[in-house]
Formats: structure tokens, sequence, C-alpha cells
């Protein structure tokens, strides 16, 4: 009997484990797919290159803790050159200023409004609106970035969990990191955990691969797979873990890799960015990086209420839509300059281990995600992800960071004896 289950092998689980291996103590992670990463996973063949379909990049890579980890193989602060539409055609350098500065005023106005906030007021409720380029940063900062609409999202939380810089995108991707730093872990695949009894002095899991038992164990799955019941629990958990749960749904953010059909870069240069200006928030409109590291590929993103929409089509609509946006820059130029295959697409909202991307807390509900992280029974059962992490929330940063915290207490929990 292993002392400590972990429940999952992203990078949440990932960290436990290493650290719970790396004090002596006997560890299991029992994972659902048959694959490590969960939510960071490179596909290395479709493309000819590394292509991650969820994790990108390492956000503000001073406080993440898989910097260091990635030993330098990345590129720094990776989206170099903006290139931004409006209505079809490239935006002017005074429409470019204007952008910026619509930009530069978003996050002071809102940091400004925090006090006087009311405590269920999201983030729109505050966002500068009306100027020509508002509705189009309320995109990138709702949709594109957290994956959901500012309306949504509640303000404190999204203030607190702003990122920076710098941002670096690993040559091998995040999930071939996540690959690597799972190596050395007993990880047994195929594991879908569906009951958790934590009712005597240690915990039962049980699923299709029968029971195991263990002193104490770390449940890293996310928070919109625990909130559609897939993990039972015997007792059922606290009411305000058990809301904190359902105050952190998962929003999505989908992604394309179009990979180059000849020597055609529609203009655009290694890391460059393309967006287009929307009239609302939550229009469909996608953006793009083209050719990370000079490779033959560009990515492109679709997030929030119009990423939902069209997951409900599968990925074959997003690539669709992906060629469709192109061609609005492109014309015909943009189907002739990618292929249409092969071509990858996530589909992170139908997928029922992630049931979506990443997680925001609702409005009024910015302490859900300490709640959540708080370890129950002193320890013998503790949740761990992304959604915990009250200021790198929705990064693998934050998840890896969080699975060491539930790590730290399980372990103290196991050398107190292990009974609560
Ligand atoms: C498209 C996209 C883009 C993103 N971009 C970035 C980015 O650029 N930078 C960044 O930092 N973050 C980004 N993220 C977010 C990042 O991927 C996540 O925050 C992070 O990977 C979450 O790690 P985790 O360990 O909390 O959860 P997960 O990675 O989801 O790990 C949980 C694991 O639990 C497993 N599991 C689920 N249910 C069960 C069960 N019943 N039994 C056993 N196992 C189970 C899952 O299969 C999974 O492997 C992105 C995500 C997506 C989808």
């Amino acid at each position: 009997m292993p002392d400590i289950v972990v429940v999952g092998a992203g990078a949440a689980g990932i960290a436990a484990a290493r650290a719970i291996q790396a004090a002596g103590v006997t560890v299991q992670v029992l994972e659902a797919r048959t694959r490590p990463g969960g939510r960071a996973w490179t596909d290395v063949r479709t493309l000819g290159a590394p292509f991650d379909l969820g994790a990108t990049w390492l956000h503000q890579a001073g406080e993440n803790g898989l910097t260091q980890l990635a030993e330098g193989a990345f590129d720094h602060d990776t989206v170099r050159s903006h290139g931004c539409l409006v209505d079809g055609r490239p935006a002017t350098r005074d429409e470019m200023a204007e952008y910026d500065a619509a930009y530069g005023r978003f996050h002071p106005v809102l940091a400004a409004a925090r006090d006087g906030a009311a405590p269920g007021d999201s983030a729109a409720v505050h966002a500068p609106r009306g100027g020509f380029w508002d509705a189009t940063v309320a995109h990138w900062e709702g949709p594109v970035i957290c994956a959901a609409p500012l309306s949504a999202m509640d303000l404190r939380d999204f203030l607190d969990t702003q990122l920076g810089g710098p941002n670096l995108l690993l040559r091998g991707g995040v999930g071939g990191l996540l690959a690597k730093l799972a190596g050395a872990l007993p990880v047994t695949y195929g594991m879908a955990v569906e009951r958790i009894d934590w009712s005597g002095p240690g915990v039962l899991l049980e699923g299709g691969f029968g029971r195991i038992a263990a002193r104490a164990a770390i449940v890293t799955a996310p928070t919109a797979v625990l909130a559609a019941g897939a993990i039972r629990f015997l007792p059922g958990l606290p009411g305000n873990t058990e809301q904190a749960i359902h105050d952190l749904p998962l929003g999505l953010l989908n992604k394309v890799g179009l990979r180059a059909a000849g020597e055609d870069r529609l203009d655009l240069p290694p890391f460059g960015g393309l967006e287009r200006r929307v009239e609302a928030e939550d229009e469909a409109a996608m953006t793009f990086v083209a050719w990370p590291f000079g490779r033959d590929h560009m990515m492109g993103f679709l997030g929030g209420t119009a990423a939902w929409d069209l997951s409900r089509q599968g990925p074959a609509a997003l690539l669709d839509h992906a060629f469709s946006e192109l061609s609005c820059a492109y014309g015909a130029r943009a189907a002739a300059a990618l292929r249409r295959e092969p071509a990858l697409a996530s589909d992170w909202g139908n997928d029922p281990f992630s049931r979506g991307s990443y997680s925001h807390a609702r409005p009024g509900r910015a302490e859900a995600r300490r709640i959540l992280g708080r370890p129950l029974a002193e320890g013998r059962l503790a949740f761990a992800g992304e959604a915990c992490h009250p200021r790198l929330a929705a990064t693998v940063g934050g998840a890896w960071a969080s699975g060491l915290q539930a790590a730290a207490a399980a372990l103290a929990f196991c050398a107190q004896g292990g009974r609560a």
C-alpha cells in the first residue's frame, strides 16, 4: 500500500508526486488518461514539430517553478509583433497608438475600482466601454486570456491572478516538459478514480481498476470534472469545499495548429501575432501566432462563449472557422498558404477528463481558491491544481505550486502518524 495516492498526472499531480518521492515516502499516481500532462499536451508528430494543444507559455517566468526545470530550452516573451486588422485592413499607425492607449487604461481602471466595488461585482462592471478599442481589449482580457467573458469573472480574482511576463515558449512544448518530469514517477494510466472513501483512518480509492488503499490522497482532477460528480466522496465533502468547486468553473480556450503549404508566410514574421478589432467582447474572433521558432506552422486561439458554441460541432468546425477568419485577412491566399491536412484542433470542452480549459472565480467568489486549497482531515485528503492557486491560477505554474503545497500537507499528515 502506498503512503499517498495522487489522482491525476497533470502539472499539480507530477509536482506533488515528485515532492513526495523526494521526501522518501511512497506514492502512487492514478491517471485516467493514457498519457501524462493533463491540460499540457504536446503533439510531436502531426505538424512535424512540437505543438502544444493545451498550455503554451510558462507565464510569470520569475515565480514559475517550471522555469528552472525547463533548463533553458525556451524563447522569451515570444509574441514579437502585433498585426491588428480593422474591417479586414491593417490598422493604421494612429489606430494602433489608440489601441495601445486603450490597453494601457484597462488594468489601472479596474484596479482603481477595486476598493469601492461591491462584493459581487464582475470584472465587466468596471471595464472601460464605448471607446473604439474597448471591446477588443475586453475580448483579449476575457475570452482570449481568461477563456471566459469578463462578466463571468469576479473582479478581485481577475485582478489577483493577472499575469505579467516574461512568458516563455518551450522548444519541446509544455506537455513535453511535463512528460519528461513524470518520467521517473510511479504513474499508472487508464485508472479513472470514481469514488474516494475517506471515512476511515486512511483513504480508499475505487474505480474500474478495483480498490487501492493509502494513508492520504491528493486529488488534482479539474474543478469541472469534480463539479460533474465524476468522483464521489464518502462522506460527502464539507459544504464550503463543495461550493468552492462549483464557484471555480472552467472557461474554454481551444487551439488550432496550421502548417504552411509552401513558401508563403503571409507577411508575418516568426512569433508574429495577428488579431482583429471586434465590436463586441464575445465575437468569435481568433488570434494567431505565426511561425514560432521559425517553424512552418501557426497557432490559432478561440476562447469564451464563442469557443463553447463551436465546440458543440466538434474540432473540424474550429478548423473551418480558423480558415474563414484567415480568409477575412488574406482572401484566397490563406487557403493556398496553409494546409487543411494535416492540421490540429484541440477539444478541451468535450474531453471528459478536463471539461474545459482553465478556471475563473464566479463573481463574489474570489475566496473559493483558498477554500479549495485548504487540506481536509489534517492533510489526509487534499485538493490541488491550477484552480487552487490564488495568484497563479489557470496556469501550469500555479498548478505546480499548488501540487507542492498539497504534498507538504499530505507529508505532514503522514509524519504525524497518519491518523485524522
Ligand atoms: C488551450 C489551453 C491553453 C493554455 N495555455 C496556457 C499557457 O499558455 N500557460 C499556462 O501556464 N497555462 C495554460 N493553460 C492552462 C494549463 O494547461 C492548466 O492550468 C494546467 O495544465 C492545469 O494543471 P492541473 O494539474 O491543475 O490539471 P490537469 O492538467 O487537468 O491535470 C489533472 C489530471 O487529472 C486527470 N484526471 C481527471 N479526472 C480523473 C479521475 N477521475 N481519475 C484519475 N485521473 C483523473 C486528468 O486526466 C489530468 O491528467 C492552458 C490550457 C489550455 C486548455
